[in-house]
Order: C-alpha cells, then structure tokens, then sequence
C-alpha cells in the first residue's frame, strides 16, 4: 500500500465507557492522528477515519496508552460488546458494564500477533497454538453481543447475535433471557440474505452468561457456513440447522439447561435525552450527537466542547463517558455540585442540541457511508441532516412535528445503523437512490418492509408526503407511524413472536 493510503481504526470499548482523562487522550489522537475527529458508532465505539499508513503504529500505541485498544474490534471474531447506556434503573449499569467487559475478554482471540505488530512485544515462541475459542480459523463472520435493560431497547437486543436480556426484580438483576440469532445485513437482490431478529431461548442465571457465550461463539464457528459467506453469520446457521438444535447444543456444551423465558416488556430502544436521576445524588446527562460524529466543523464546536467538559470532570471519581449504541453520548455520574457547570459549558459549546432538536431528529441514526466506507453504494452521515430537515417539513405540513418517528439512513443493506428496525429507513442502493422501507415498531421488535425500491429523493418525499396525509388522518391515539402502517396494512407485520407478557 501506499505510505500515504489512510485507514479506520475503531476501538474495543465494551458498553462505550470511558473515563474523562480517557476522552482527553482519545481526543488528543484525534486531533494529532485523524480526520474529521472522533466518531461514535452504533456499537458503542469510537471511529478515527484517515489515519494515514505511516501513523497507524504511532496511532495504535498511543490508543493503548490510554488503557484501550483496538483487539477484535474488526474481522470474524466476536465485536464489541453493547451495553444499555443509560438503564431506568442507573445501578444495574455497572453490574452490566461488568459483565459485558469480562465477556468481551473472555472473548478475546489468544493471539499475540496484535502486542507483537503494534506495541513492540518481543515474539514468543514458534507457532501459535490454536486459539481455545476461534480455533485454527476463527469464526466464520463477525458476531455481535449485546446487553439490554428493559423497558429500554437502545441496544436493539434482536438485532445481535447474542443478546443478554437483564430480568431485574426491585432493582437487582436476577437473570437474563437469552436471544440468538439476531442481524441486520443484506445483499440487494438476493433473497437468501436477509435481515433477522434474535429468537429468545430461555432464562439462565447470571453465573452462566459467560459460559453461554463461549458456547453460543463455538457453536457457530463450528456449524457455520464457511463455503458461502455471504450466508455465514449465525443466523442462517440457525434458520439452517434450526433454533431447537442450536439450543440443544448449547446446553450440551455448557451443562447450562435453558429456563422458560421471564417476563420482559420493551418501551422502546431510542435514548433519553437531558438529565436523568442516578438516584445516589449523582445524575447522568445525554447529549445528542448527529450522526456520532464530535468534530469541530462549519462553526460547531463540540468537539472543544467536550474537552471542556472533560477537563471540568476530570478529578471527580466516577465520572463515565458513555457512548450509546444510537451514537449519542452519556455524561454519567455527575455529582450535584457540577451540574451548573457542565450546563454551563454544554451551552456554551453549543452541544445542547437535544433541546430544541425535533423528536425525528433526535431518533434519526446513519452510518458513515461515503466518503469512508468503501462498501457505501449512497450518502448516509453527510445526507442525515439535509434528509431530517425535509422530513420534517413534511411532518409540519401534517401537523405532526412532535411525531417521533425513527428513522435510520444506510449507505448500503449492510445495515451499520440497523436500519431494518426504523419506522422509516433509506437503505442505498447507487448515488442519491435508495430502497425506502417502513413499518419497524418503537420497541426493536418488529422489521419494517420495503416499501418503493431504488427511488430517488423526490420519489421518497412524494411517498412519504402520502403515507403521512393518511396517518394524521387514520391514527389513533398514541399510535406510532409504524404501528399505524400495519394497522392500516400498508406493510405486513414483520414483528415476530417474542414477546413475552409482562
Ligand atoms: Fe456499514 Fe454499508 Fe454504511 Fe458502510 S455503507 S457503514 S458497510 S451500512
């Protein structure tokens, strides 16, 4: 490759959490290192584009210096683990982040390759022994983990591969529902592609969520497709061999017998916005970041902005910065004292967007797409805001601005931002075209439909212009815009049969 070619480098940051001394490192590699600043991604990652070849070393290590690192964020492994960034119930938080960081260790490959190439370890040994979980070959895709917290969904707990489910009794968690084989990617035109929601399994105890995992991991990376790749994340080896199968062979590998699912009920899976009650005098503020992207551009500073806001925390113990699976960010345990100033700074730099930002605005996500990923077929990130201001005109016409409709926009059916699990969804499909689908629910519990395939800006606008004439007139009341879809069948009812009554 060229010394100039220039790479994405994305960190393993379980449950998105850092430290302030962590963000003023991370930031500074932004600063030094990257282009376009920090990105917050839809796993709870941050993202550095155009990190050029002969920076990666420097890059890399000074990412390790500040106690994360990039092991298994990328390839066929298991990726960073999601966590719920800011559960109803703040204490069941930590048990989760917990929980979720040991299994993303437990996890890890075995491979010294990463200490060797990028931080200088010496070489030990000959050849590797095979790695314990992933074997000669690893997995035969990427597999994705997530933790949820009910009522909220903001990990969209189907879409993973694996989904631990916290069943939370007087604000303790005694268990977790178990689902497999969630995932969001497609091929356009090719129907053996598809997007998938998890089925839930059953009920274990929380001492068995890692040996679960580890069995869930090697099941697949024994019984998954490695002829046809475009078939090899797990759930086409569970529509293949069957959910019964795969179930059995997880107890059989673990000893871990599968109880009748518990009682769960999503509310749904966007963020809370503005300050929240931590309840220990302590309160956690969410801030919406458009498109994950913090960079100081086009007169927005909040990229300083949050290395304001860090440095302001930065003696205080147990300030979290958590990234949040819809790319937003949590300033969590802020004692009561600095409330005052972290608004004061917030406003200051301009991030307190989430105030006067229209619901579809603040429940819109996109991927990056053009000009960073090399898989993009459409804009995404760079169209978000242009897309969000027409749509919502629209609503206005309709008299539906405080309608909060999700929407997701994709650069291609891969599905980084989960698209097939918005009310309103632009998956591309070549420049400035792209397959409209509508229907999704406000829980992650139901897929939307295509709706007008490979369609242009207008052809989208003219037909959600329509769509939205007859919801304003047919709703009822509280009825989401997806909801009212099927009701009125528009789309058909993708909602598959995983709820469980509460
Ligand atoms: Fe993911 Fe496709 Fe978007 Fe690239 S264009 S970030 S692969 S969804």
């Amino acid at each position: 490759l060229e010394p100039a070619y220039s790479f994405m480098i994305r960190t393993r940051t379980p449950g998105g959490v850092v430290s302030p001394a962590q963000w003023l490192q991370l930031d500074a590699i932004a600063t030094t290192f990257a282009e376009r600043g920090l990105r917050i991604t839809t796993r709870q990652a941050f993202q550095y584009h155009g990190v050029i070849k002969r920076e990666l070393k420097a890059t890399m290590q000074a990412i390790n210096a500040a106690l994360v690192d990039t092991l298994a964020a990328c390839g066929d492994v298991n990726r960073n683990v999601a966590v719920a960034a800011n559960p109803v119930q703040p204490e069941v938080h930590a048990e989760l982040f917990a929980l979720a960081t040991a299994v993303s260790e437990h996890l890890l490959p075995a491979t010294r390759a990463y200490y060797e190439i990028w931080l200088d370890d010496e070489r030990v040994g000959g050849d590797a022994e095979a790695d314990r979980i992933y074997g000669e070959a690893y997995l035969p895709r990427k597999f994705k983990i997530g933790f949820a917290a009910p009522p909220l969904n903001d990990v969209d707990v189907f879409a993973q591969d694996l989904g631990f489910i916290a069943v939370i009794e007087d604000g303790v968690i005694v268990g977790y529902n178990v689902s497999i084989g969630g995932g969001m990617g497609a091929t356009h035109g090719d129907p053996e592609t598809y997007p998938r929601l998890a089925d839930v399994v059953g009920y274990i105890a929380p001492e068995h969520v890692i040996a679960i995992a580890e069995a869930v991991v090697t099941t697949q990376r024994d019984w998954g497709n490695r002829t046809v790749r475009k078939r090899a994340r797990l759930k086409y080896t569970i529509d293949d061999r069957g959910l019964d199968a795969f179930k059995a062979e997880v107890e059989r590998r673990t000893g871990v017998t599968f109880g009748p699912a518990r009682a769960f009920r999503f509310d749904h899976n966007g963020d809370r916005f503005g300050w929240t009650d931590a309840g220990d005098g302590r309160a956690h503020l969410t801030l919406r970041i458009l498109s994950g992207r913090i960079w100081d551009r086009d007169g927005l500073r909040h990229q300083s902005g949050m290395r304001a806001i860090a440095h302001a925390l930065l003696e205080t113990d147990g300030v979290q910065l958590r990234l949040t699976p819809n790319q937003n960010l949590v300033i969590a345990n802020v004692p009561a004292e600095q409330r005052a100033r972290i608004d004061e700074l917030v406003a200051e730099y301009g991030l307190d967007t989430h105030v006067a930002a229209s619901p579809l605005r603040l429940a819109s996500l996109a991927c990056v797409a053009l000009p960073t990923c090399g898989l993009a077929m459409a804009e995404a990130e760079r169209y978000l805001d242009t897309f969000v201001a027409k749509f919502d005109r629209l609503l206005e016409q309709h008299g539906l601005r405080e309608q909060p409709i999700h929407l997701r926009l994709s650069g291609c059916p891969n599905g980084c931002s989960r698209p097939y699990l918005a009310e309103v969804a632009l998956v591309g499909k070549a420049p400035g075209r792209y397959n409209l689908m509508v229907g999704a629910d406000h829980r992650g519990q139901r897929l939307n439909t295509l709706y007008r395939e490979n369609v242009d800006e207008p052809a989208i606008l003219e037909a959600l212009d329509a769509l939205l004439a007859r919801y304003a007139a047919e709703r009822e009341t509280d009825e989401h815009f997806g909801d009212y879809l099927v009701r009125a069948g528009v789309v058909r009812d993708r909602r598959i049969p995983l709820e469980v009554a509460a």
